[in-house]
């Protein structure tokens, strides 16, 4: 009996750095295969990418496939998307230290994990409240204490703590929120999908000018799960 139980935590003793490893291998290569290949060339993104436990925040069904090059479902009909979308994303802002970001559809919370390693503050919100709840267990059990999060309608931003030096949409809206635009900060950057629900949608780049005048160009075509209301 006692043997038995020894040698029971032998194998979690061993078991559990072997298991670490094997997910850290698997987040270094898909660094190099999906992200750096495809032309991300930031540093801080390319580190973040590899820090991040992406096996942490997805459901248990899915830990296997965490590392691969595709969209996953995290339940609700949601998704958490593709590896290389997120750091295209992350690029797209041009995060630095000591930059404040709201996220937009927090879902898994692997964005807004991604956007922690890098920035001061981040700020995320998801309309489905199981899902919210879930991300910021998850959350809170990886450390993330620089991440505040709320469920409420993404639409309306988070004036309390407006403005941000950039946002992130992750859910496809048919057009740009305006209270987004007025929580920019001038010189600020947002990253969002735009377009028809259950179509090829346009990855837009909206700059926030000074005097706040607002530029958008199209960066990539993309498909993102609807942008809904509550
Ligand atoms: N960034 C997420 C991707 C989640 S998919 C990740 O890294 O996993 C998009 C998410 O946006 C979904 O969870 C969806 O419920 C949420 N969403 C859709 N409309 C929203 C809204 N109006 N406000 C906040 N979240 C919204």
């Amino acid at each position: 009996m006692r043997l038995g139980f020894s040698i029971l935590w032998i194998l979690i003793y061993f078991l559990i750095p072997v298991y670490a490893q094997q997910n850290e291998e698997s987040r270094n290569h898909m660094v190099e295969r999906q992200i750096k290949a495809r032309g991300i060339e930031d540093k801080a993104v390319l580190s973040a990418m590899r820090n991040v436990q992406r096996h942490q925040l997805v459901p248990k069904d899915q830990v296997r496939n965490a590392y691969e090059d595709r969209p996953l479902p995290i339940g609700h009909g949601q998704t958490i998307s593709q590896p290389y979308i997120v750091a295209f994303m992350t690029e797209v802002i041009q995060p630095e230290p000591n930059m404040k970001i709201l996220e937009i559809g927090t879902g898994s919370g692997y964005q807004a994990a991604v956007l922690a390693e890098i920035v001061d503050e981040v700020y995320t919100i998801e309309i489905v409240e199981p899902l919210g709840k879930t991300a910021r267990r998850n959350l809170n059990n990886l450390g993330y204490s620089n991440i505040t999060s709320k469920i409420a309608d993404g639409f309306y931003g988070w004036e309390e703590h407006a403005p941000f030096d950039a946002i992130i949409v992750t859910a496809a809206s048919e057009y740009i929120p305006p209270p987004l635009i007025e929580q920019l900060k001038d010189g600020g950057r947002m990253v969002i999908p735009v377009g028809a629900p259950f179509t090829t949608q346009h990855l837009m780049l909206v700059e926030k000018r000074k005097g706040g005048k607002w530029k958008t160009r199209n960066l990539l075509p993309v498909r993102f799960v609807p942008f809904t209301r509550n």
